[in-house]
């Protein structure tokens, strides 16, 4: 919904702004158990704002409300009654669920930009050079800035896509990283860097987390998944190298994510994964630009789901996602950061932006491809890509409360009426002012409340200054 009334609604709530802080001090108080560095699940209903809902049953709700109770969306309407709960004014401010990220490498985000001009200093050679060397209080502290990244620029969910373990430490950093920072996510493990694609990845780092995942992730934020190497690397896997990498996550019931036809010239990766039953519903595939149309519909009909991340595929030269050929078909489909390694800065909205962007040049047509579709992609199309449609990803009662709010009041938002042009044309990190996840309020009034910013990007520093040491490469 997005009537004229609506818009009139939405345009006198952003001359409204308030501009002091939304929550109360009360919702601070530290938790009684658990992680007792992040914000108690507090209850508290936002009035007066925008929402966006990206439920197709309830819209857009122009001046209405949110009641948040125990972590969960309580109520959400124009009229919500809330006896005795906080009330956060909404004016001026776009509610929605927060983004998802759906594959991201988060450890080597401590190379940002670091991809080069020059065949030895593209990505591959470097964060392979460098991933080397990295102890796990560098994969720590990489994480943890991508996370803090995340949560700044308005997702709520990521997926940690973890191919540098090289121990089993190392991969709890990565875990622990996402713990501290209160973000929901997925933990995918992986293989360390370097390792060559005839030897088997060590499942020593995997079976030791999912022996006692509960203790990693007691209140259920933090999930865990298999990242693999899959058929093909640079070349060739062998059978007796994949399989029973791939078997053992099937034994352990966790999900599989693999990188898969990634560019225009890596074409025929799909079918052989078909024929070898190594798809279905538990597999998750990353980039497929080289599907063919016979390989889409095998991708459709073994059930499995998809993340792309155009920042990255057009950065490095891939080519372009199947966007609207995957969404034709019904495959689920996410769309990714993938490496600020490539791209810089991690803004899902601005990979939106290009993913739709992508879609219209494509088709050479400004309409192929609305603001709102792609930003059902950053949100419940996420989430159902990683199983979690039933529990993020749209605005509605009983699912659990990720979302955020984007303050319009600012040069490069004001004067558009629009609001899904607005938000996936206009937002910028530092107009996300208030990010919720599971109830816990992780940013608000645009600063970070639960993370001390300086202090991990100081830490981020330090481990890359130790990494570039050992690395000893100019
Ligand atoms: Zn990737």
């Amino acid at each position: 919904m997005c009537d004229l009334c609506s818009r009139r609604s939405f345009m006198r709530g952003a001359g409204a702004l308030a501009a002091t802080s939304l929550f109360g001090s009360p919702l601070m108080a530290q938790a009684p158990s658990g992680n007792d560095r992040l914000p108690a699940r507090g209850e508290f209903v936002i009035r007066n704002a925008y929402l966006m809902t990206m439920d197709a049953d309830l819209g857009d709700i122009a001046g209405g409300a949110i009641h948040v109770k125990d972590g969960a969306i309580a109520a959400i309407a124009a009229e919500v009654a809330a006896p005795g709960a906080r009330v956060v004014d909404g004016s001026g401010m776009i509610a929605m669920p927060g983004l998802v990220d759906t594959h991201w490498h988060m450890w080597n985000t401590l190379f940002r930009s670091f991809a080069g001009d020059k065949p030895e200093e593209g990505y591959f050679p470097t964060v392979a050079r460098f991933g080397q060397h990295m102890m796990p209080d560098d994969v720590f502290a990489s994480t943890r800035l991508s996370a803090a990244e995340a949560i700044n620029s308005g997702m709520t969910f990521v997926h940690s896509w973890c191919h540098n373990v090289r121990s089993p430490a190392h991969a709890e950093a990565d875990v622990r990283a996402l713990a501290e920072t209160g973000i929901r996510a997925r933990h995918s493990c992986g293989w360390p860097q370097g390792l060559p694609d005839t030897e088997p990845a060590d499942q020593k780092p995997l079976e030791s987390l999912a022996k006692n995942w509960n203790t990693w992730s007691p209140d259920g934020l933090l999930t865990l998944g298999m990242a693999w190497r899959g058929q093909f690397r640079a070349g060739p896997i062998k059978p007796e190298v994949y399989q029973p990498e791939f078997d053992n996550a099937r034994k352990l019931g966790l999900p599989i994510t693999v990188h898969v036809a990634s560019s225009s010239k890596l074409v025929n990766q799909i079918e052989p994964l078909h024929k070898a039953n190594l798809l279905g519903k538990d597999v998750h595939l990353i980039h497929t630009i080289a599907a063919s149309p016979s390989e889409l519909d095998m991708m459709k009909e073994s059930g499995c789901a998809v993340s792309i991340s155009p920042g990255s595929e057009l950065r490095i030269g891939y080519g372009f996602p199947q966007t609207s050929e995957m969404l034709s078909r019904g495959i689920p489909l996410g769309i990714s950061v993938d490496t600020d390694a490539l791209i810089g800065s991690s803004s899902l909205f601005a990979v939106l932006k290009l993913a739709r962007a992508v879609e219209n040049a494509k088709a050479g047509s400004e309409f192929k491809m609305s603001a709102r579709r792609a930003l059902e992609l950053g949100t419940i199309e996420g989430a159902r890509s990683m199983g979690l449609g039933d529990k993020i990803g749209s605005l509605k009662p009983g699912k659990r409360a990720d979302l955020i709010m984007i303050n319009t009041d600012a040069l490069n938002m004001a004067v558009m009426t629009d609001p899904a042009h607005l938000v996936l044309e206009c937002t910028e990190p530092e107009n996300v002012d208030t990010v919720v996840v599971d109830g816990r309020v992780l940013k608000q009034g645009g600063k970070l409340v639960a993370l001390d910013a300086h202090k991990v990007v100081s830490d981020a520093r330090v481990a890359l200054a130790a990494v570039r040491e050992r690395t000893k490469w100019r």
